[in-house]
């Protein structure tokens, strides 16, 4: 089989994986060559050692003649004792399970992380953790379109994003959090608005982030519902220091609410 690229290379034999309720390591990744053995073969447990070691094992290389990534050597069967691993395969990362629940979370934002428990294992009959699940719905990213985009071409307005491990963090700060804007000055113009707050160790934590047109009520009362719908969640109440207030106190309003 060949493979326009490592990651879908890789990704297929995840699936693989999964599917046959296996776990494989990477023992070579390179920029022409990849080779990945059975988990028991290199991880030996007094259990298994006793058994020989797992024949299965995936070679591929990037040909010259094509460009794609080629698999040249495929063992497919395993000999090894691996076939009680249905409790959270490390195949299954989150990543891969946000990839098979974008669709059902793009219709509904709100979706639970037990029905992601459940829709994992119906679908890929694996149990995960609950908190794989959770990091795998947590990077939260919200467009907005103007009302004159087409259905094939979306002209965006604003755009907005938080990423799971600083929503997580957010809840285990201190309930303030400072807002801001600033130009981007790059190719394309627009602004970049941005909550931050601060840690137990007075460290400033970016926490979401959003590009719009103009500061306008507008684009910052769609930023403040996005960060009070994504990242506050059912925190409240929460202090929030406006920009203006941010630049010219911030020493010293945080420095007093310190302890
Ligand atoms: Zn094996």
């Amino acid at each position: 089989m060949r493979f326009e690229s490592k990651q879908q290379l890789s990704g297929a034999v995840r699936m693989w994986s999964i599917n046959h309720n296996r776990e494989f390591r990477v023992i070579e990744s390179k920029s022409n060559t990849w080779f990945a053995k059975c988990k028991s073969s290199i991880e030996r447990t007094p259990s298994t050692s006793s058994y020989p070691p797992c024949d299965w094992c995936v070679r591929a290389v990037k040909k010259k003649t094509h460009g794609m990534w080629q698999i040249t050597k495929w063992v497919n069967d395993h000999n090894c004792l691996g076939d009680m691993i249905r409790n959270n395969n490390t195949s299954l990362t989150a990543s891969v399970i946000s990839r098979h629940i974008l669709r059902s979370i793009e219709d509904d934002p709100g979706l639970k992380v037990k029905n992601i428990l459940s829709f994992v294992k119906e679908n890929l009959k694996v149990d995960v953790s609950y908190k794989k699940a959770w990091y795998a719905r947590r990077t939260m990213v919200e467009w907005s379109h103007h009302s004159d985009s087409l259905d094939r071409i979306k002209t965006f307005k604003y755009v907005f994003w938080a990423f799971g491990p600083a929503i997580e963090a957010f809840h285990m700060c201190r309930p303030v959090i400072c807002v801001d804007g600033t130009h981007l000055r790059g190719e394309y113009k627009g602004k970049l608005l941005v909550a931050v707050t601060q840690d137990a160790n007075n460290k400033i934590l970016p926490i979401s982030y959003a590009i719009v047109d103009e500061e306008t009520i507008s684009s910052w009362s769609w930023f403040m519902e996005q960060l009070r719908y994504n990242v506050a969640l059912d925190r409240h109440p929460i202090c929030v220091i406006p920009s203006a207030v941010w630049r010219h106190e911030s020493s010293s309003a945080l420095t007093r609410s310190r302890g």
